[in-house]
This record gives structure tokens, C-alpha cells and sequence, in this order.
């Protein structure tokens, strides 16, 4: 069932052959610095004419990052995290910079417990190479069940090659296989590469699969290991695997702007998951419209990596072999915004979360009461402007922390006054006497 690499401009009949399969031009062999696909073009990382000062991009990233450190690619996972998390410069920043933040952390002595066990991780691979034996069969049929369609037969189900050199060529070699799709066939795209441009910089993400339905559409697949349990799983889990794969969805969107006519990138994912307690697949169609636009509005919203790196000072560096107090005063040099839900998402958690009591930050309790307090940033501002020493009594929440003040101190005087903590010992004693006393009598 599975294709063997076809030879550009094949006379078989494709879907949206347009732009992409008149295209030729793909490297899929060797990189070339430009890659060509009909009348667009890919964004390449080699390209983003991007540079702080005088200063190219690419070797201010590369400096950021250390000498000898090789750059860690942006996933799919990362990127929702991203996303949750739009005002923190300083992960936008070591991610853009590809900094190995596990590592950065447990250098900076706050270690994360934070990733898959290798437990985890290797179920999951079973699990995945199980839904895609038989040269995809199971994986089709499940599609089949849930968008409809025709029946997959081994005459009108392909699997294409993407082999290619190095993520610019497998995004190109996705792209022409997406393009070349046969209409009134399916089509299985066994981990395509797709690119998106984040913050100024492109991000290569690797669904588990994408299939082409024969109507046209298209469909990203995610694979997980975490039980489906009487056609429900954990919220949570879905929640994660449905932000993850909206990312992918905008990426090929992207794609799919480029064909003529556009085809059309599905809203309902597919989720393959352990059917109850077995090691059989089952799969749930999965709308991820609200995730595709908060994702979207979120990686909007992210500051442009140039810019961040432009404030920093020169010879600012991330590389782990520098005293640990100057590798510190690099991080802290970058601002964050941490939030209680960094601890599920981000591997500098730990260390953001102690400077951020350090310094009494508000954002240490939450997203919702940073929202509520506007201008007061720290717990030390709040008590001053609730104690009536600073602040603007305009301010809505500085007059709402003043009522609250007076209002604690009204209840406090009207109480009965607690007993002094040398009375309470006393008569706790006393209380213990009696008892003893009763026991020796019995
Ligand atoms: S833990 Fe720190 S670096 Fe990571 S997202 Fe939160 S504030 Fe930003």
C-alpha cells in the first residue's frame, strides 16, 4: 500500500495540482538555500533577513545560545505552551534561540520534574507503530469510520514517501505530497513535516499523521497512549492534545492557501487512543475550533524574537559552562511573566516561580488575581494601597482593596478578642490535668 516516490509532473490525475505539483523546482535531494513550491515560497530559517544591529539573527542566536550547544527544534507541545503563555519574553526568547531549557534549569539549581517518563514515551511508540501497521490500514479504517466517505481499499489508500533531507526538505516533500493528493483516493501522510512562522523565526512541527480524505479535506491525526475508557478520556489530556494539534492545523492552513483551489484543513481532529484497558485503537473526532483561534490570536501576540534579543546586552549568552551567578544574571536579564500554570508547562518553572516570591509579585497567585489588581504588581503595593498609604483612590481596585480593608477591620472589632496565647497554653493544660486526673480514678 505504500507509494513509491513518484517522479514530479506525473500524468496521474491529482487534487489542486496547481502551484504545487507544477512546482518541479523542490529540492527534495539536497537543501538548497531558497526552495521553490510553484509560485510560493517556503520561509526558510537561512533566510529570515532578520539581525539586531549589525548583527545577523541567526549568529545572535547561536551566540545566545553557547558555543557548542546544538539548537533544540520547537514542537508542536512547546508552541501551545508558548501560546498559553504569550507575554513571557524570556521563553519566547530560549525557545526561538532552540536553548536546551531542561538543561538551563537544572544548571540554574532549580531542576524540573517536568517531561514524559522514558515509560511513557516508549508505550506511546508501540502504541503508534501498532495504529499504523499494515502499511496504515488501521489507521484509515478509523478515519473511515469517523469522516465517512468511501471504504479504504488497498486500491484507493496511499501512503507516500517523505523521506527528505533535513526539515526544509521534508516540509517541501509534505507539500508536494499534500498538493499531489489523488482525488477520490486516501491518502496517509505518515509524520509530515509542516512549518510555521513564530515570532519572526520558522518552527518545524511533526504531526503523527495527516490524512486526505478522498472529498478533499484535510484531517491532522494524534496518537496518544492515554486510555479512551467507554468513548471518553481525561479532559486534560484531550484539552493538551487538542492545543497541540490546532498548531498543526494553522500550519497547514498555511499550506492549503498556497493550492489552487484551496483545499479545505478540517476543524474536527482525529484521536486515536487504547480502547478502555486493551492495546486496541480507538478514535473520537475532536473540535478544536476554539483552540485554532486562541492559538492563532495567542502566537499573534508574541513579541518578535529580534526585538527581545536586541535588548539584551552584548555577549549576553545562555551557555551552560559560565559560573552559574553570571548564567542567573543572563535568564533574569530577559523578563517573564510567570503564572501558577507555568508549573504544567514550562521547564524554568521552579526558578521563575522563587524570583517571582522573592520579588512579592502578584502574578506568583494567579492569572485571575493579577487581572483583578491592574496597576499594583506586588503584594507590598497592594498592602500599602489597602492600608490607604499609596495609590489612587480613583483606581477601581485600589477603592475595592480599601473597602475590603475596612470592612476586615470592622468584623475584627466586633468579635469576641481570642484568647492570649499564654491563656490558651494555660487552659490547654488544665484541660490535660483534668483528664489525667479522671483516668488515675477510674
Ligand atoms: S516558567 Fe518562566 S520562562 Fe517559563 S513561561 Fe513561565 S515565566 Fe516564562
Amino acid at each position: 500500500m505504500r507509494d513509491k516516490p513518484r517522479a514530479h509532473g506525473t500524468s496521474r490525475p491529482t487534487r489542486g495540482a496547481g502551484p504545487v505539483s507544477a512546482a518541479g523546482r523542490v529540492s527534495v535531494s539536497g537543501i538548497t538555500d531558497v526552495l521553490s513550491v510553484g509560485s510560493a515560497r517556503l520561509p526558510q530559517v537561512s533566510e529570515i533577513p532578520t539581525t539586531t544591529g549589525a548583527e545577523p539573527l541567526r549568529t545572535r542566536l547561536a551566540t545566545l545560545r553557547g558555543p557548542d550547544a546544538q539548537p533544540k527544534p520547537l514542537d508542536a507541545r512547546a508552541l501551545a505552551a508558548l501560546a498559553a503563555n504569550p507575554g513571557c519574553r524570556r521563553r519566547a526568547l530560549l525557545d526561538g534561540a532552540g536553548v536546551d531549557k531542561s538543561a538551563l534549569a537544572e544548571a540554574l539549581g532549580s531542576p524540573s520534574g517536568f517531561g514524559q517518563s522514558q515509560f511513557a514515551f516508549i508505550r506511546g511508540n508501540a502504541f503508534e507503530a501498532r495504529v499504523k501497521g499494515d502499511g496504515g490500514a488501521e489507521l484509515l479504517r478509523l478515519a473511515h469510520q469517523k469522516l465517512g466517505g468511501p471504504e479504504p481499499t488497498p486500491a484507493t489508500s496511499r501512503v507516500p514517501e517523505l523521506t527528505a533531507v533535513g526539515p526544509e526538505g521534508r516540509a517541501a516533500r509534505t507539500e508536494l505530497a499534500l498538493g499531489e493528493a489523488e482525488a477520490g483516493a486516501w491518502t496517509l501522510l505518515d509524520h509530515p513535516m509542516v512549518a510555521l512562522d513564530v515570532a519572526g523565526s520558522s518552527a518545524f512541527l511533526e504531526p503523527d499523521a495527516v490524512v486526505v480524505h478522498p472529498d478533499g479535506r484535510w484531517a491532522v491525526v494524534e496518537i496518544k497512549s492515554f486510555p479512551m475508557i467507554d468513548g471518553s478520556a481525561d479532559a486534560a489530556k484531550v484539552g493538551a492534545a487538542a492545543r497541540q494539534a490546532a498548531v498543526y492545523v494553522l500550519a497547514l492552513e498555511r499550506i492549503a492557501a498556497r493550492i489552487d483551489p484551496a483545499p479545505e484543513v478540517g476543524h474536527g481532529i482525529l484521536l486515536v487512543c487504547p480502547k478502555d484497558f486493551s492495546n486496541l485503537p480507538t478514535a473520537s473526532l475532536v473540535d478544536i475550533r476554539k483552540q485554532r483561534a486562541v492559538t492563532r490570536r495567542q502566537l499573534a501576540r508574541l513579541t518578535r524574537i529580534e526585538d527581545i534579543a536586541s535588548a539584551l546586552a552584548p555577549g549576553t549568552t545562555f551557555a551552560l559552562d559560565q559560573p552559574a551567578e553570571q548564567l542567573t544574571h543572563a535568564v533574569e536579564s530577559v523578563p517573564a511573566t510567570y503564572a501558577p500554570e507555568c508549573l504544567a508547562a514550562c521547564e524554568l518553572a521552579f526558578h521563575c516561580r522563587d524570583r517571582a516570591r522573592e520579588q512579592g509579585a502578584v502574578t506568583a497567585l494567579g492569572r485571575a488575581i493579577r487581572g483583578e489588581l491592574g496597576e499594583l504588581a506586588t503584594v507590598d503595593a497592594v498592602l500599602t494601597a489597602a492600608r490607604g498609604e499609596a495609590g489612587d483612590p480613583d483606581d477601581p481596585a485600589v477603592a475595592a482593596l480599601r473597602r475590603a480593608a475596612a470592612l476586615r477591620a470592622e468584623a475584627l472589632a466586633s468579635a469576641p478578642p481570642a484568647p492570649r496565647m499564654e491563656e490558651a497554653a494555660v487552659r490547654t493544660e488544665e484541660a490535660a490535668g483534668v483528664r489525667e486526673a479522671g483516668a488515675a480514678c477510674r
